[in-house]
């Protein structure tokens, strides 16, 4: 079966549980084209009856799935991406129908999904722990990494091809098996496809469930995730805000938790860096997928005697960027995902012009199609100024700084730590800077958003916890120590 109607007409979709496309028939919720509305599929809405399915689908298959020789996942990871390359083109036609994605944005994800495969292929030959020294003669002891156990995702909608790879692929080849709750606002892109390449790959049953929910249902399937054993850890990728809830709930059913939050992501622009090569990285970092990304750049800080040059640069490449139906090939800005979204940034760039704040282009909307806005100006009691609460859009503000460590220590200020950018023509000089960053992650000369798949992609502070690539062994498996003694013990008592 193909969740990706043919003739681009509505499709109607079930979760698929232990192998199996269930609940065709049952209650459903309508999935929309952010652009117009269309509508793309009826999707399952499922609940607690569904969720407890997929969590005992996947504690069955968990044993055999742990054993698994690697050469066996390996084959199995290697098709699957042999597979998201061959179905690219319908891969690229569902994201933007269901998420607004561009035709440039969806490839960056598929690309990196197909790498990210091809990487944990060979994860699991990693070594499988170590041997220690004992201070007992004659014992030895053993450290193996174990898998944890049943993982539960939350994929999100934004980044949703890649990002729901990376929620259940990292789990997975760490010997882990998974249930996915996909947002509601992408279903397909974020958990079924994935399902039916898996299912084409040969992934066994119950190895990868995916649960679809409704609006409003989210926190039925999150109580069944909450309160099942079989679940040892909860990956969520979303706001903070919602990782606050449910990071309560984890600490008091004890679960371990992996946070891939949001972040603020400044960008230095140094006094003696290339300006036309920072033009391109803040248009790339800033406006890919209309800046609905967690790593998308939201303030650039710029040396003041480069300010007027960087702006004029900067207005002239962000205007020539195609905004439209991101079906159109040439469209780099497609629709905003829903009203809340056009509200939350109308309303921030209104308050910051309110204020005094330049606008240096945008600030207006079709429908959900929002123009990509440059700020300057902007004063500190702007709610887009602090960095409280990201502006998930096509928001960018500039500012101009005459003191470098002010500029330093203002971007830092944020609650968020998850990339920064430096744009400098002295290599040095970038890493004395990137050595001082308190983020996960900090590109010298590179977008804040210039992911790959092998590299650990993660943040610090209110941005989350864990990492991507192999690192995510630390996250995903836990240490089991053997001891064996050859000599009879020596007991005090
Ligand atoms: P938004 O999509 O509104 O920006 P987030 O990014 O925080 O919100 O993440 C939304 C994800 O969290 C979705 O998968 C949603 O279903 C889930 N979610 C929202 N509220 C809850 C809750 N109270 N309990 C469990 N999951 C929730």
């Amino acid at each position: 079966m193909s969740i990706i109607a043919p003739a681009e007409t509505a499709t109607e979709t079930s979760h698929f549980i232990d192998g199996c496309w269930t609940a065709r028939g049952g209650p459903t919720f309508a999935v929309r084209n952010p652009l117009d509305d269309s509508l793309v599929a009826e999707a399952a809405a499922g609940g607690r009856a569904d969720a407890e399915a997929a969590v005992a689908a996947a504690a069955a298959a968990f044993p055999a799935w742990a054993a698994m020789p690697p050469g066996e996942r390996q084959r199995l990871f290697l098709k699957a991406a042999d597979i998201v390359d061959a179905r690219e083109d319908e891969i690229v036609r569902l994201m933007a129908r269901e998420g607004g994605s561009s035709r440039a944005f969806a490839a960056f994800q598929i690309r990196l999904s197909a790498a990210m495969l091809r990487q944990a292929a060979g994860w699991g030959y990693l070594p499988a722990g170590d041997v220690l020294r004992s201070d007992v003669a004659g014992r030895t002891a053993t450290v193996t990494r174990k898998p944890l156990g049943v993982v539960a995702g939350f994929t999100p909608w934004n980044g949703a091809f890649y990002l729901a790879w990376r929620t259940f692929l990292l789990p997975m080849a760490f010997g882990n098996t998974t249930v996915i709750k996909p947002s509601e606002e992408a279903p397909l892109s974020a958990g079924l496809i994935h399902a039916e390449i898996l299912e084409q790959a040969g992934f066994p049953a119950g190895s990868f469930n995916v649960v679809t929910h409704a609006p409003g249902a989210a926190a039925e399937i999150a109580d069944v995730f909450f309160a099942s054993p079989a679940v040892r850890c909860i990956d969520f990728t979303g706001s903070d805000r919602t990782a606050r809830i449910l990071g309560e709930r984890a600490g008091r059913a004890l679960k371990r938790m992996v946070l891939e939050l949001g972040g603020f992501n400044p960008v230095l622009v140094l006094d003696e860096a290339d300006i036309e090569e920072a033009v391109k990285a803040v248009t790339f970092g800033a406006f890919l997928h209309q800046g609905q990304v967690c790593m998308n750049s939201r303030k650039v800080y710029i040396a003041r005697d480069r300010h007027d040059e960087f702006v004029a640069g900067l207005r002239a490449r962000v205007e020539a960027l195609k905004v439209g139906d991101p079906t159109d090939p040439e469209v780099i800005i497609g629709p905003l995902i829903n009203d809340r979204a056009v509200a939350q940034i109308d309303e921030r760039v209104r308050d910051a012009v309110d204020r005094g704040a330049t606008l240096v282009t945008g600030g207006t909307h079709e429908g959900r199609l929002y123009r990509p806005t440059i700020l300057t100006h902007v004063p500190p009691e702007a709610i887009c100024t602090t960095g409280c609460d990201e502006t998930f859009g096509p928001l960018l503000v500039i500012e101009a700084f005459d003191d470098v460590e002010t500029a330093i220590a203002d971007a830092q200020s944020t609650p968020y730590g998850l990339s920064a950018a430096i744009m400098t023509g002295d290599r040095g000089r970038g890493l004395d800077i990137a050595e001082r960053f308190d983020a996960g992650i900090v590109h010298v000369n590179a977008p804040t958003m210039a992911s790959e798949a092998a590299l650990p992609v993660g943040g610090v502070k209110d941005s989350g916890w864990g990492r991507s690539g192999h690192y995510a062994i630390e996250d995903f498996t836990e240490v089991r120590l053997t001891t064996v003694s050859r000599d009879p013990g020596r007991y005090p008592f």
